[in-house]
């Protein structure tokens, strides 16, 4: 599942190539177009798929952000303004091409689910193989409460301050710390992988409940969390599952984790163990996370 590194990385891949084209039409598969006159969403979400086309036509990319595991694509039409909003769910990938053939590998190319055509005849191509994703346009950020909900994003300046505030909310306090870092309200985009390597990194035991961590333990915790994203970035992500680049380059972030989906502790050698919690399995060794 792309976490916040790879979305970063779609972010960045996807930015010298999509800024300042104008969309002139929109492309559904059959799939969505058989899910949609079913009453079911499949990946666009929110809209009938004639609205959504009428919506973005005439409009320019004007800029792309992150937020969380979201893809903030800003549009500009003269005066209006708006947002297409990606979530890459389980397996979606974005494609800056000329055209379909050059997506090279055949699971990303055979799942093309929606086709942006710009009038420079460059197409923007999302390809979802579980069709997890979603796809949004919105006008106003505001009409979608999720986005507002979530917490401060590891790299900015007050965001330490901000996780530690909410670490203290009775909400969090009382639950195991694996889940409350999990939890988009706390700090944004730190999903399984990198709540797995930044509990092992700063030696926490997954389960350990955040009331019984030391402010010190909570601040080594968050640097931790930051160091692992960045480093997560600067890897290009991990290539877990069917995460690809806009490019379709696989990071390499996967290579350097220590605990992920490990058998054995790099740092002592023990089993490790395996547990769920907040709903997603996780690894830790019980002789190093305390
Ligand atoms: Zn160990």
């Amino acid at each position: 599942m792309p976490e916040l590194p790879e979305v970063e990385h779609v972010k960045r891949g996807l930015e010298p190539y999509i800024i300042g084209e104008k969309i002139i039409s929109v492309h559904f598969s059959k799939t969505v177009e058989h899910s949609h006159s079913e009453g079911r969403q499949a990946i666009l979400k929110g809209l009938e798929l004639q609205t959504f086309c009428e919506k973005v036509k005439g409009y320019t990319i004007n800029q792309i952000k992150r937020r969380s595991k979201y893809l903030l694509i800003e549009l500009e039409n003269g005066e209006n303004s708006g947002f297409l909003l990606s979530h890459l769910g389980m397996s979606g990938a974005w494609f800056a091409v000329d055209s379909i053939d050059m997506i090279t590998e055949g699971k990303f190319r055979n799942h093309v689910h929606v086709i942006f055509t710009f009038e420079s005849g460059r197409l923007l191509i999302y390809s979802d193989i579980r069709r997890f994703g979603e796809l949004r346009f919105l006008e106003n950020l505001e009409d979608y409460p999720p986005i507002i909900a979530i917490g401060p994003e590891p790299f900015d300046e007050n965001a330490e301050e901000l996780f530690l505030a909410a670490l203290n909310l009775p909400k969090f306090n009382q639950k195991p710390v694996k889940e409350v870092i999990m939890n988009h309200q706390v700090i944004a985009g730190c999903g399984n992988i990198y709540a797995t390597e930044a509990l092992f990194r700063s030696g926490i035991h997954p389960k350990r409940k955040v009331e019984r961590m030391a402010l010190s333990k909570r601040i080594g915790l968050f640097k931790q969390i930051v160091e692992v994203l960045q480093e997560g970035i600067d890897a290009g992500g991990s290539s877990i599952s069917d995460y690809r680049n806009v490019n379709g380059e696989a990071g390499n972030m996967q290579d350097r984790l220590q605990m992920y989906g490990r058998k054995v502790c790099p740092a002592c050698g023990s089993a490790t163990k395996q547990a769920v919690i907040g709903g997603r399995n996780s690894h830790y060794c019980s002789a190093c996370q305390r």
